[in-house]
């Protein structure tokens, strides 16, 4: 079978609904094509009406939404800020934006995020060398929570703020609570792969007025009270545009509808791919936690194949199927090849054995045959 006889399956596509139109006709009616408007304060509000935190920053990605939360949090030069390694590239660019350095963390096996133990060594080894953290990024990878109770108590121990990215959580529970209200400042990402998407934008969370007003303040460009252009600080242009907030209003609306969908994938997953007992699909969910299945992941056992995951990679692309190797972790990177870690084996060892399957919410239950098909072909 030639890859052309079967159209694409793409690991995350966008998939819009029937009411983003709406909001995007209305702001162009109303003359709001501006980085500021009706749709940015709509969506703002109802994304603290969602996640229930009390201030919310619409900007342009959620790379900027890191940006700007590390500076409220008072990370600057010199400075030292806790990262998980197994992560994305754009939770710890931020940090060296600033001038601060990332300190990598390992993460645990149960959830695959930074592990506990791991963090409170790192802290204490920073501490005898010292400098204090300033802060630390807390992520909830491919949607699952970290293990948020242990985190948070020992960076409370500490009293090292946390930076939340739930780029991948919205719509993700711990305790009953929804991720993106965990952190002293939390941020969300709603790039085109992501649960929800405005084609690209992100947003800052968090309970405290002074935080979100220091934030809303630099991401334009930082204008002091004055009746002329009158800065003191570095100011950027990170707001979101009026006509891409009416997007994500319209998106906002299907999230519950877009988890029910992605948990539906994952489970279909499972039961099709259980009887591959060389193949694993995981991480299971904790007691306390509800992932939003952003991903489906797998892990190849090793011990019960010569099939890497890497392989099976290739494999899917010829029958045109987009699947993803895992994070690479970022102390592996050359980017970062001097920066300080602890420990490193746990997400080397993920990052070696899995794969990202095409898990995007308008998939057909006859592209999951394809993609389980084309996976039992292999093994
Ligand atoms: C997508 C993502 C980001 C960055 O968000 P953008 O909106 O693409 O800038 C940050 N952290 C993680 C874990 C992500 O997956």
């Amino acid at each position: 079978m030639r890859s052309q006889d079967h159209d694409r399956i793409f690991l995350s596509p966008p998939h819009l609904g029937r009411h983003e139109l709406n909001y995007v006709h209305k702001a162009i009616e109303d003359n709001w094509v501006a980085p500021v408007g009706p749709n940015v304060r709509g969506f703002e509000q109802e994304l603290c009406h969602y996640t229930g935190a009390a201030h919310c920053v619409a900007l342009n990605s959620g790379t900027a939404a890191i940006h700007l939360g590390l500076a409220v949090l008072g990370v600057g030069p010199g400075d030292e800020v806790l990262c998980p390694s197994f992560t994305f590239v754009a939770t710890a660019n931020p940090i060296t934006y600033l001038g601060a350095t990332p300190v990598f963390v390992d993460s645990e096996p149960t959830t695959w995020n930074i592990c506990p133990d791991r963090l409170r060594e790192a802290i204490e080894d920073r501490l005898r060398r010292g400098k204090k953290p300033k802060a630390l990024l807390v992520v909830h990878l491919y949607g699952m929570p970290a293990q948020l109770e242990q985190v948070l108590a020992v960076a409370a121990e500490y009293t090292i703020p946390v930076l939340e990215d739930a780029a991948e959580a919205l719509g993700s529970r711990y305790a009953g609570q929804l991720l993106g209200s965990f952190g002293a400042v939390s941020m969300l990402s709603f790039n085109g792969n992501k649960i929800i998407t405005t084609s690209g934008g992100g947003a800052l969370l968090t309970n405290r007025a002074d935080l979100a007003q220091q934030a809303q303040f630099l991401a334009t460009q930082a204008k002091d009270p004055a009746p002329y252009y009158k800065h003191s600080v570095v100011g950027y242009n990170y707001r979101l545009s009026n006509i891409l907030a009416g997007i994500g209003r319209g998106q906002l609306e299907l999230i519950e509808d877009r988890v029910k969908k992605r948990r539906e994938i994952y489970t279909w997953y499972s039961r099709h791919l259980q009887a591959i007992s060389s193949l694993q699909i995981g991480p299971a969910e904790p007691a306390d936690s509800r992932s939003n299945r952003w991903l489906t992941t797998l892990l190849v056992d090793p011990q019960q194949t010569t099939v890497s995951a890497e392989q099976l990679r290739q494999h899917l692309e010829t029958r045109n199927i987009e699947s993803r190797l895992l994070w690479k972790p970022l102390h592996l990177q050359p980017l970062f090849a001097q920066v300080p870690r602890y420990g490193g084996a746990v997400c080397e060892n993920l990052f070696a054995r899995g794969l990202c399957l095409p898990s995007g919410s308008a998939m057909t239950e006859a592209d999951l045959e394809r993609v389980s098909q084309a996976i039992q072909e292999l093994f």
